[in-house]
């Protein structure tokens, strides 16, 4: 809330964009153009890099920006960014051109300063066009500390936006001696339909329950299982509601990790439709040259498939995936993906049916990776009874946790290995 406030007041008081950042160090001044080739102000990052010692590394849409011992996290098309456990909004978003990764000017402008608390300075143009960051003199307390991020544990987050913070940094969180993460986490759980939606009516559940029962006490037991590791948690819907499916992904956003929606698959009538099983999580790919037609045709399908006619291979799927939005994320989608379907294929009596990519291209509210656990099939009697019951709904709630925590794992680890060893 703090992020999007000041990215209010920001956008409300900001004076026109320089067309040159001049970055003034003790060792010497570098002129940095400034580019609006894309609407808003954004310096090239690679011209950054020896004028402030920043690092940068790119990974799939992931930027990774290193600049005195604090670690910035980007995302390509993302008008936001992270830095340790705080969330800054952004003006513009960072972008890649001609192979080289543009960042907003209002990073280095607002962010820089706030999150590095007195290193930086902005100085915003004044008539010739041209803004000046400012590096100050170390104060001696600071040139004595030890570097901001040691080399194992990750970084210490920065301070919240809007204090000043001491010159000392913190010492790195222990890690949470359940999971071994140090960093807080925060994740969406989207329990599948609701409400007059009932989702496949489960031909091998109790008469009286349906798909939406089943992802809704699956979520919430999902809810309560991250919670007991130390992981916020929150759900889409926690009564039999119907949401927006638009409105699903949205409620991932800035102080969201990533967003897992729960499923049952059920195959369509057939004489073999009972005999399929198992266990499988889809995440999305970006199909952007057919993304329209893909995208009509899949509501075409759902809508088939509200009517009973749908067809067998992409009727359910079509209509299940509308749920989940497009990311940019996809080699992090990919890999939650994976996580979480070894930990629940371990555990499911029907079987593993491996990570699926979805070949289409939805609609793009959801900023983080997210993915879509189709956790069994109702038209399969085992799998049915299974997930009808509270021991089975136990189980798979669990192994989500558990993948969900080898996720953010990997996840504090890459950042850690992101990080400049040795301040700069
Ligand atoms: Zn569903």
């Amino acid at each position: 809330m703090s992020a999007l406030l000041w990215l209010v007041l920001v956008t409300a008081s900001s004076p026109p964009p320089p067309q040159v950042v001049l970055i003034a160090t003790p060792r010497g001044e570098t002129a940095v153009p400034v580019t609006t080739e894309r609407g808003t102000a954004a310096v090239a990052a690679p011209r950054l890099g020896p004028a402030l010692g920043l690092t940068l590394a790119l990974d799939g849409s992931r930027v990774t920006v290193g600049l005195s011992g604090v670690v910035f996290v980007f995302q390509l098309g993302a008008p936001f960014v992270r830095a340790g456990g705080v969330v800054y909004g952004l003006v513009g978003e960072p972008y890649l051109a001609r192979d080289t990764v543009f960042l907003p000017l209002n990073w280095l402008a607002d962010c820089v300063p706030r999150a590095l608390g007195g290193r930086y300075r902005w100085e915003p143009a004044s008539g010739g066009g041209v803004g000046r960051l400012v590096e100050l003199p170390v104060a001696s307390a600071v040139a004595a500390a030890p570097p901001v991020v040691p080399s194992g544990p990750l970084p210490p987050p920065p301070s919240a936006p809007g204090l000043t913070p001491g010159p000392a940094p913190a010492p790195a969180p222990p890690p949470n001696p359940i999971t071994g993460l140090r960093q807080r986490h925060a994740v969406v759980i989207d329990p599948g339909h609701g409400g007059a939606d009932p989702g496949n009516p489960g031909r091998y559940f109790p008469s009286h329950l349906v798909e939406k029962d089943i992802t809704l006490a699956i979520g919430r037991l999902l809810r309560a299982e991250l919670v007991r590791r130390a992981i916020a948690a929150s759900l889409t819907r926690s009564t039999d509601t119907l949401i927006d499916l638009t409105d699903r992904g949205a409620l991932c956003r800035a102080a969201c990790d990533l967003f897992v929606s729960i499923h049952v698959n059920a195959m369509p009538e057939g004489r073999r439709a009972d005999q399929v099983s198992g266990v499988e999580t889809y995440f999305l790919s970006d199909a952007k040259t057919e993304d329209q037609q893909r995208v009509a045709q899949m509501e075409n399908e759902a809508i088939r498939f509200e009517t009973g006619t749908s067809s067998a291979a992409t009727g359910p799927l079509g209509f299940i995936l509308r749920d989940l939005q497009l990311n940019e994320y996809l080699r992090e989608s990919a890999q939650l993906a994976q996580l979480v379907q070894d930990s629940a294929a371990r555990i499911h009596p029907g079987g593993d049916r491996g990570v699926q990519q979805a070949a289409f291209m939805v609609l793009t509210t959801a900023r983080r990776p997210a993915i879509l656990v189709e956790t069994g099939f109702a038209t399969n009697r085992t799998d049915g009874a299974f997930l009808a019951s509270s021991l089975g709904q136990h189980k798979i709630a669990s192994a989500i946790a558990d993948g969900i925590v080898a996720y953010l794992l990997e996840l504090e680890r890459k950042l850690a290995i992101a990080a400049p060893a040795r301040g700069r």
